[in-house]
């Protein structure tokens, strides 16, 4: 296991972390999936207020077992609703769930709107009880994770109130890119959420994504993107039992540059895209937004790219199912709902006829009684 420095926190972290989301079904299940961890070097633990009884179950697991308190690193994330209504109370429940008496890094737990950053400025923001925190050392160190706009990152970051960035980024999402490069400037740690689920379903890769990625899997090939970048210092891994561990962590000391062959084999996905999506690919430089109807088009997009470009088709119907479902969690409204107004066309330097491909879209991964019409 590598290990990296997470920006100004100074604490050093491996360059996997383990998140308790999906572990924490029973305590057992938990015991066990973490002491696997750590026998492997990780040294980070991600939970959430959120994830059940994974704050409690993982207390009880620093508490029982004989590693030191100081050789784990325990990040734990509050929403912004939760945070409105913190109060000393709040924290101290996680420090007693966690049976510490300090938490190593607190993650607002999604800053996803201009409402949540405006939160931040107010005079009596909840962001000073949590400061207040931090200086009696209950809190280490503070942090936000975001499904936000460049925009909302950046401002949110140019605060000056965080540590530490938890974010999405991947080889098939690199908008955040500016984000990754922000946060290196400003000497904060980066974390990047959920790789292999929201960076493209990549545990159960289509054929084609496979034959492409040859002699990688495309999992193993986000993870060296991923760590190619020095500023990156963690991945979240999503592991249920000891069992899901052992895959990823294979890559656990590849962090060097990609070499060669690596690149080829993205060199592959690359031109496969082009060839497949000829004058249809979207090249995500989200100029057509604004959308008067509220149509995440660079987003629709990007799974149309995916889905049709790639095979990639279970992951862009899970994320094109979100749309109008998810809230701020995944903006936006569906393909279906385009008026034809016109207005993205002439701001689209592709010259894509972008009506015709959202319907294209929709009627492709809207669900079970999506057709193909690509074929
Ligand atoms: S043509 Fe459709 S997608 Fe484009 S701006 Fe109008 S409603 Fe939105
Ligand atoms: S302007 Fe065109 S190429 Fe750019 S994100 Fe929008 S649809 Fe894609």
């Amino acid at each position: 296991m590598k290990y990296r420095r997470f920006g100004k926190t100074n604490l050093n972290i491996s360059v996997f972390s383990l998140g308790l989301m999906r572990c924490c079904y029973s305590e057992k299940q938990l015991f066990e999936t973490v002491s696997k961890a750590i026998a492997l070097g990780i040294n980070h633990f991600e939970t959430a207020r959120a994830y059940g009884k994974s704050e409690q179950y993982f207390g009880n697991f620093l508490k029982t077992s004989n590693i030191s308190r100081q050789d784990i690193l325990v990040t734990t994330k509050l929403t912004p609703s939760d945070c409105q209504n913190i109060d000393k109370s709040s924290i101290d429940e996680s420090l007693n769930n966690l049976q510490t008496n300090y938490i190593d890094c607190l993650a607002i737990h999604g800053i996803n709107t201009e409402k949540h950053y405006q939160q931040l400025l107010e005079s009596d923001s909840y962001i000073n009880r949590l400061l207040d925190a931090k200086k009696q050392g209950k809190i280490k160190y503070l942090g936000f994770s975001t499904h936000g706009s460049l925009d909302i990152i950046t401002k949110t970051i140019q605060t000056g109130l965080f540590d530490f960035v938890n974010l999405h980024y991947y080889y098939f999402f690199q908008r955040n890119y500016p984000i990754i490069e922000l946060a290196k400037k400003k000497d904060l740690g980066i974390f990047i959420i959920s790789p292999a689920d929201k960076g493209g379903m990549l545990y159960q890769p289509p054929q084609k994504l496979k034959d492409l990625c040859e002699p990688f899997t495309p999992l193993e090939l986000n993870y060296r993107f991923l760590l190619d970048n020095p500023a990156i210092t963690t991945l979240s891994l999503g592991a249920a039992n000891p069992q899901e561990l052992f895959t990823p962590l294979e890559v656990a000391d590849k962090d060097y540059p990609l070499t060669d062959e690596e690149k080829r084999s993205f060199n592959n996905i690359e031109q496969n895209l082009q060839r497949t999506l000829t004058t249809q690919k979207c090249s995500q430089c989200y100029q057509c937004l604004p959308c008067p109807e509220n149509i995440n088009i660079p987003e629709v997009l990007r799974l149309r790219n995916l889905g049709v470009g790639l095979d990639m088709t279970d992951f862009a119907s899970y994320r094109y199912q979100m749309f109008e479902n998810a809230g701020h969690w995944f903006w936006g409204n569906k393909g279906d709902k385009c008026t034809d107004c016109g207005d993205c066309l002439p701001r689209c330097p592709e010259n894509l006829s972008i009506p015709d491909l959202l319907r294209d879209t929709h009627s492709c991964f809207k669900g079970s009684q999506g057709r193909r019409l690509w074929e």
